[in-house]
């Protein structure tokens, strides 16, 4: 397998195309290799593809299609140490971040393909998955004198899956295809490597047309979106692009799930070890450099800890080594590409030109190349600025403190945005009862954000629409179907 020549895959088949472009190392700024950019033909070809394998594979079994998805997870683990390197450079991972990554890829196609097996997990979902196993079975069931009702779940037919930079294509991949389904994905066109690579891989292992790539400009989400040959469109991105496609999805009834940006909360109360949770908030805000849907976005710190909480997040924040993200002792790496960084540091200069006190960073490395910002953080800037009211996407945050439980609730919830919260408490039925009044979609308490394969995630308010992952996750790429029968 090469690891510097990069193809669309349509069909089964490694394609080129008339235009090219590349990604750019954002920790040297050099480009990368050349990558074929997708055109309208390319992507009707795939359609055409996936609409002549949907047939056969939805047809297979679900053991079967779990049984390939599993093969395909072992064989994308063969080249383990090459997809990390290539994550490292595309999107400036440092390997701490590129490795959990990759591993956490490999483990989702695990999971979704062992059926989910459910450890520790009390619900119903045992008995819906072992339904869901045949795909035949009926997950509802009624029955009365005249006749006997079922519900049953079947493939929704070709799914688009539309990527940002941060984040690669498994959590669609995985379910999308366990459940029947052919898909057609495509990377961010900043980062194209990895999620091409991955594809071209489950050629060996996959019928032709089953999972197909397509790397294109900035048409190519559009022409997905209107194609009338996709039934689903899976997006992860941000907001404004993620209205765009639901309304565009509107003209062919398309599915859609949408997982959006947010503007996290993290509660901090008075009752906290501070040695041990300051240094344990940095890292939920400024792990990837702040690039995680569901890093921590605004940090409330009760008043009866303020100073000294403030103080041991400041210290922890300056200890972070900022820098080149294959050296082994750097913490933090570059933003992952100019457009991003223009936009962290207008939220730098907007807290520098308010005059807002930053106790940590507050401006680029020593780095004369890569899109490097120090992790920043600001004390106490009003409710209304824009560093608390919007999302930078970067490594820097507010932290600001609060009095009240119902003030810090109603402080965290105001926003328009709904994706997750931090709460870090000793006291479990406080930080509970703070949980049952926020209005997002995933809660952690005593911990940062990090998504479960067996759990939904999703968003609420302008977070999103439908989720991933888990159950509810697998049905989101099936249409639910109603047979009664009489006599
Ligand atoms: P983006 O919306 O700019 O782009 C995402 C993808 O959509 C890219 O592949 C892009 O080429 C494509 N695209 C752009 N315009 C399109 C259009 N009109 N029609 C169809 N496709 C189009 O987002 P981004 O900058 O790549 O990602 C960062 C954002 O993603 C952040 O806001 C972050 O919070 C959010 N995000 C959310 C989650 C989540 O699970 N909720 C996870 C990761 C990132």
């Amino acid at each position: 397998m090469d690891f510097t020549s990069f193809s669309n895959i349509i069909n089964g088949k490694q394609c080129g195309a008339l235009k090219s472009y590349h990604g750019i190392n954002p920790a040297t700024e050099e480009p990368l290799w050349d990558v074929p950019c997708a055109a309208e033909a390319d992507l009707d070809r795939a359609v055409e593809a996936a609409q002549g394998a949907f047939h056969a594979w939805s047809s297979t079994t679900f053991e079967d299609r779990c049984d390939m998805v599993k093969r395909y997870a072992e064989a994308f683990l063969t080249y383990e140490k090459e997809f990390i390197e290539l994550l490292m450079k595309e999107t400036g991972k440092p390997i701490d971040v590129a490795d959990r990554e990759i591993h956490s890829s490999y483990e989702g196609l695990i999971e979704t393909s062992e059926r989910f097996p459910w450890a520790g997990v009390e619900c119903k979902s045992q008995i819906l998955m072992s339904s869901l196993a045949k795909f035949t079975l009926p997950v509802e069931t009624l029955k009365d004198d005249k006749k006997t009702a079922s519900v049953r779940y079947v493939p929704l037919g070709i799914v688009g899956a539309i990527c940002p930079w941060n984040l690669g294509a498994f959590a669609k991949i995985a379910p999308a295809l366990v459940t029947g389904n052919c898909i057609i994905v495509k990377p961010s066109p900043y980062t194209p490597y990895t999620t091409l690579k991955a594809v071209e891989i489950g050629q060996s292992i996959f019928p032709p047309g089953v999972l197909q790539a397509l790397g294109g400009n900035e048409k190519l989400g559009p022409w997905m979106v209107s194609h009338p040959g996709i039934q689903k469109i899976s997006f992860t991105g941000s907001i404004p692009t993620g209205k765009t496609i639901l309304e565009k999805c509107a003209k062919t009834m398309k599915r859609v799930t949408l997982e959006l940006g947010g503007n996290d909360a993290c509660i901090v109360c008075g009752d906290v070890d501070i040695e041990k949770t300051a240094p344990a908030v940095v890292l939920a805000a400024f792990k990837n450099s702040g690039q995680i849907c569901v890093a921590s976005k605004r940090i409330y710190v009760h008043q009866s800890i303020y100073r000294p909480f403030l103080e041991a997040m400041a210290s922890y924040a300056q200890s972070l080594k900022v820098g080149d993200p294959f050296n082994s002792d750097t913490d933090i790496g570059p933003i992952q590409n100019a457009m991003q960084f223009t936009k962290v540091k207008s939220f730098l200069d907007d807290c520098k030109g308010q005059g807002y006190r930053f106790v940590a960073g507050g401006g680029r490395t020593g780095c004369t190349k890569g899109y490097f910002i120090q992790p920043t953080i600001i004390d106490d800037p009003p409710e209304d600025s824009k560093i608390v009211t919007e999302e930078p996407f970067g490594p820097i945050i507010p932290v600001q403190p609060w009095c009240e439980d119902e003030e810090v609730i109603n402080r965290s919830n105001n926003t328009r945005t709904g994706l997750g919260a931090c709460i870090w408490s000793k006291d479990i039925d406080h930080a509970d009862r703070l949980a049952r009044k926020l209005e997002v979609g995933n809660i952690y308490i005593n911990s940062p954000l990090r998504p479960d394969w067996r759990v939904f995630f999703s968003g609420h308010k302008e977070s999103g629409i439908g989720g991933e992952r888990g159950v509810q996750g697998l049905l989101a790429y099936c249409n639910a179907q109603a047979v009664h029968i009489y006599g």
